[in-house]
């Protein structure tokens, strides 16, 4: 039997302590069940298989390798050290897996249309690519002040053919253009499909978005069981909304001897309250039509990674933390920035910033341990969309230590 407690409602955990479920009005629900209903019916039908495994390898690449850092490894002179190369993926992260996986079903379910919110604008362009792929319209809601933020975002979901459209309400970031996108989908649910980017929201949303992931945690077991023959002793991906994360713990949650660390960002520090770790320092709350732990104050949400900052998670991570299952910890912006540097120069890999956060906690703990013990880490995306900022960054801070 799994550790693991969900009900068919999506609803996570017994007793008081629960998460997930669904908290929308009315018109939603309906919206809401007609993909529950779909995704059930096609999650286990071979032909859905194979279509998603096809393009899984054909188009995105898959697999990607498990690559044995072994300069890192050396240089800390503690246990193994390998990546999980999602970095290699067409687009760049692991949020093409779960995008390809819906629009699949959204095909299936006859949708003239696809809306998805974005942040960063990473899920817009990764939306906005397989409705190219499958031609289907595309509708991307991204707040003002975003659109402004991620320019070249704006521009490669445009080249790509859908619609950018701006959440001009609030404070015109993330929030506000999933509660834009929430209305539409509630409106227009017969024949649109709201692709949604991370395993949080109301269900089925966290259950598809780890079920289209886990192809992550399926390659590394088989892989890593390859080359060491064994299992190994931690995993550990960085947490925003718990997608990648969820992708490469779920297929390990039942090998208890397997621990799972998820990294928050810890921003400016945790004490500041500018942070996006609610895991680490926040409390169960209702967001978006589903219970997790949420920030004490979201309108601080903040992390140097920008695919980082939601002040929710999702609610089986949420749950994990609640039985004692998987340990989640907080690295901050100039650990994350460190890391970014020290993995670029060692291993000729440039991650993320938001996978960064997993490769500084990792950089911590290797030391720590006997040098047979492994260490999978997920790269959840490549670095190249961030060098421009980190050169920024990194100059002013060259001009202040200069003063
Ligand atoms: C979006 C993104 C994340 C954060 O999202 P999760 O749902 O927590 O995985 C992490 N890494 C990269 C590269 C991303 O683009």
């Amino acid at each position: 039997m799994s550790v693991v407690k969900v009900t068919e409602h999506g609803v996570f955990g017994e007793g008081e302590e629960v998460f997930g479920g669904t908290f929308v009005p009315e018109a939603l629900e309906t919206a809401l069940h007609r993909v529950a209903d779909a995704f059930a019916k096609y999650k286990d039908d071979p032909q859905f298989i194979e279509e998603y495994n096809y393009y899984l390898k054909e188009y995105v690449g898959r697999e990607n390798p498990l690559y044995f850092a072994q300069n890192l490894t050396a240089k800390l002179g503690g246990a193994k050290i390998y990546l999980k190369r999602e970095d290699l993926n067409h687009t760049g992260a692991h949020k093409i897996n779960n995008t390809i996986g819906q629009i699949l079903l959204a095909k299936r379910m006859g949708a003239k249309r696809i809306i998805a919110e974005t942040g960063a604008g990473q899920h817009g362009v990764a939306t906005a690519t397989v409705a190219a792929l499958f031609n289907i319209p595309c509708t991307i809601y991204m707040g003002e002040v975003d659109m402004e933020r991620q320019a070249l975002n704006v521009f490669r979901m445009e080249l790509l053919g859908s619609k950018v459209v701006a959440a001009k309400s609030g404070n015109r970031t993330l929030k506000e253009a999933v509660d834009e996108a929430l209305m539409d989908f509630a409106m227009n649910h017969e024949d649109t499909f709201y692709l949604l980017g991370s395993a949080v929201g109301p269900h089925p949303y966290p259950l598809m978005v780890r079920h289209f992931q886990s192809v992550i945690g399926r390659e590394a077991k088989a892989q890593v069981l390859a080359k060491e023959g064994r299992l190994p002793d931690y995993v550990i991906a960085c947490v925003g909304g718990g997608s990648n994360a969820i992708g490469l713990f779920y297929p390990f949650v039942d090998d208890s001897s397997v621990n799972m660390i998820g990294v928050e960002p810890g921003g400016k520090g945790l004490s500041t309250g500018y942070h996006a770790a609610p895991l680490t320092f926040g409390k169960p709350d209702v967001i978006h039509g589903f219970r997790c732990y949420v920030m004490d104050d979201p309108d601080k949400c903040h992390s140097i990674a920008a695919g980082l900052d939601y002040p929710g998670v999702g609610p089986e991570h949420s749950y994990y933390k609640a039985i004692g299952r998987a340990e989640y910890v907080a690295v901050e912006d100039h650990e994350a920035l460190s890391a970014f540097v020290e993995l670029s120069k060692t291993e000729g890999i440039i991650p993320a910033l938001e996978s960064s956060h997993a490769v500084a906690y990792a950089m911590k703990l290797a030391p720590t341990l006997d040098k047979d013990k492994i260490i999978i880490i997920n790269l959840s995306g490549r670095g190249d969309k961030d060098v421009a900022q980190v050169s920024e960054m990194l100059s002013q801070l060259t001009d202040i230590l200069n003063q």
